[in-house]
């Protein structure tokens, strides 16, 4: 120990509190791997210090951060994914349907876990600049950096971002202290706060019983271990289907402009994938959905394009309302307005459907367990948010399970893990009330309803702080 320390002067000073720190860390997790140790349960049950429940982006995201967190690269990590081995992306096949719009706090987080680069060297867009606007009275707003050098968002296909954590994790020189087990479902948890023991028990379909000190929920928005955390749900099924395709446009162009429309039946997007590609999800009502799922090709591309292009029905007063407001702010709509790429075909067996509701788990906490992800919340994707909020679980959680572990406190210590949840909320919260508030507004054609948020909508665009103030929640 005493190898590490140099002897002081006044230019080390800062450098001697760094070592001292580093020591105490070493001596700390030490000895909580000693005591844990000394005192693992002496049943046949493996035994692990943390179990992560569900390994989708966010499940897997967690097992890679924690497995490179220095602080905690002794504690021993299980990811259990009840799905059968992932079979990895490939680059010479077609785009995936299933992509995600990445804010800039997500990509921080991938790039902090070595993840970026695989990203960026196979397939991510970059986008320059939003462009939302609503069918009923085309009032618009458009996001994007002043000089056009920071992106609004990346547009990644989930599976490449599975790989990318992946490829962390196969690396021998990373997350050593990282198990992953596939076909492992959970079918039974008791908590450790339930029963009184130390360690929680998770059971597994193929009979299997394994302890864990923390368990972390990640299992999605039905999570399994939310409910045996008996934690209360405020939870919505919106009554709507999101569509997604992967869709090829008339002409090839620079492509780095993502693209939302507010119909009345709910916003249909475009989000750049290539020069000459682009991926829709497409939120409408169930049998809307179905019958978008049962078209053609050709059909379903003539849908599409009606959807960004058509005319729909205005009424007078938000009319006239618009033109007021737009010559007292000396705004012209029709020169800001740009249109989107025709779009000439879909890809074939592109098409897919999946359901949307909004659901917030009263408390992400209790001892001995966390939740995060969808486990956690889930939204509308009409903000591109949902994810970016699982990512952002993933950064609270690492760093307070890290000031556990260096303070030589137990993993499951509810006093650290109130901590994360306090941060999760703070930011999650305000993003997830904003959301489910923009579906609601724009799930009308009400008249007054119609005219307060296109109004509102025309200001934000005028007003730069208020719009600057969404833009920085909304990219990070
Ligand atoms: C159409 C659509 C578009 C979207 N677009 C965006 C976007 O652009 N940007 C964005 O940020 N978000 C977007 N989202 C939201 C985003 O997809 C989700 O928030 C995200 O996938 C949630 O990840 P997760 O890992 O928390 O949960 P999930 O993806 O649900 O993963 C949970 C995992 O747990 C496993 N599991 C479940 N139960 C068990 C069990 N009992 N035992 C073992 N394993 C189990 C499952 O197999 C699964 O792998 C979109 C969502 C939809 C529907």
């Amino acid at each position: 120990m005493s190898a590490l320390i140099k002897p002081p002067g006044t230019r080390n000073l800062r450098l001697l509190f760094k070592q001292l720190h580093a020591v105490r860390a070493i001596c700390v997790s030490s000895k909580c791997y000693a005591d844990d140790h000394a005192q693992k349960p002496k049943s046949t049950a493996e035994h692990y210090d943390i179990i992560i429940g569900g390994g989708g982006l966010v499940g897997t995201a967690l097992a890679v951060a924690l497995g490179k967190n220095k602080v905690l690269n002794d504690k021993r990590i299980l990811l259990l994914e009840g799905a059968p081995p992932f079979k990895g992306f490939n680059i010479e096949a077609q785009y995936g349907n299933r992509v995600s719009a990445i804010n800039n706090n997500s990509v921080e987080l991938f790039q902090s876990i070595g993840a970026w680069d695989y990203m960026e060297e196979r397939r991510v867009k970059h986008v320059k600049q939003m462009q939302v606007w609503d069918a009923c009275s085309d009032a618009l707003i458009k996001f994007q950096d002043e000089h056009f050098a920071a992106d609004v968002a990346c547009i990644i296909e989930n599976d490449l971002m599975l790989d990318a954590l992946y490829a962390q994790l196969a690396d021998n020189t990373n997350a050593q202290n990282v198990e992953v087990r596939n076909n492992a479902r959970i079918e039974g948890v008791q908590l450790s706060v339930d029963t009184g023991d130390k360690y929680s028990q998770v059971h597994l379909k193929d009979g299997k019983t394994l302890t864990c000190e923390l368990l972390i929920g990640a299992d999605g928005a039905n999570s399994l271990v939310r409910k045996q955390m008996n934690i209360d749900v405020f939870s919505l099924e919106y009554q709507r289907r999101g569509v997604v395709a992967t869709v090829q446009l008339e002409d090839a162009c620079d492509n780095t402009v993502a693209w939302q429309r507010f119909l009345p039946t709910g916003p249909v997007a475009l989000l750049p994938l290539s020069d000459t590609l682009s991926s829709v999800v497409w939120s409408t009502t169930i049998p809307h959905a179905k019958h978008l799922l049962e078209l053609s090709d050709a059909d379903f591309t003539k849908a599409l394009n009606e959807a960004f292009f058509k005319e729909y029905p205005k009424n007078g007063v938000v009319v006239n309302a618009m033109n007021t407001l737009n010559s007292i702010i000396g705004r012209n709509p029709d020169m800001l307005r740009q249109y989107p790429p025709a779009v000439n075909g879909v890809i074939e067996k592109s098409r897919a459907s999946f359901p949307l509701g909004f659901l917030h788990a009263s408390s992400y906490v209790c001892t001995g367990a966390a939740l995060i992800g969808d486990a956690a919340h889930r939204v509308h994707p009409l903000a591109g948010q949902g994810v970016n909020l699982g990512f952002s679980d993933v950064r609270e959680l690492v760093k307070v399970l890290s000031e556990a572990a260096y303070a030589g406190a137990k993993l499951g210590d509810n006093h650290y893990l109130i901590k994360y949840e306090q941060r999760s909320l703070s930011k999650n919260v305000p993003i997830m009330v904003g959301v489910h508030g923009l579906h609601t507004l724009y799930s009308t054609t009400f008249t007054p309803v119609v005219l307060l948020r296109s109004l509102g909508l025309q200001l934000t665009d005028t007003i730069s702080p208020i719009k600057n103030l969404f833009m920085k929640r909304a990219i990070g």
